[in-house]
């Protein structure tokens, strides 16, 4: 079980992995590559190939069901974390 608190003061707790604030942040052109290589290996690639190749490169987004901020894992795998608000005019 991991948590992680909002600058506002909510803390998300993370029990299952299916928490509705649990987000990934994945390059486009990573997963373009991944989409490529699962076309050449075929049916050998199964879920587990799937999500080992996936996570070298997706990044933790968690977005506060309280305030709406995202906090985004900053560099990968440091678990540090960047806060970014929405702007309202
Ligand atoms: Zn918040």
């Amino acid at each position: 079980m991991s948590k992680l608190a909002c600058q506002c003061g909510y803390v998300m707790v993370v029990h299952t992995m299916e928490e509705d604030f649990l987000y990934d942040l994945i390059p486009q052109k990573d997963m373009a590559a991944l989409f490529t290589k699962w076309d050449e290996i075929g049916g050998k690639f199964d879920s587990e190939s799937f999500f080992s190749e996936y996570n070298q490169f997706r990044t933790d987004v968690y977005k506060c069901p309280e305030c709406g901020r995202l906090l985004v894992e900053d560099p990968l795998g440091s678990n540090r974390f960047s806060y970014y608000i929405k702007e309202t005019k």
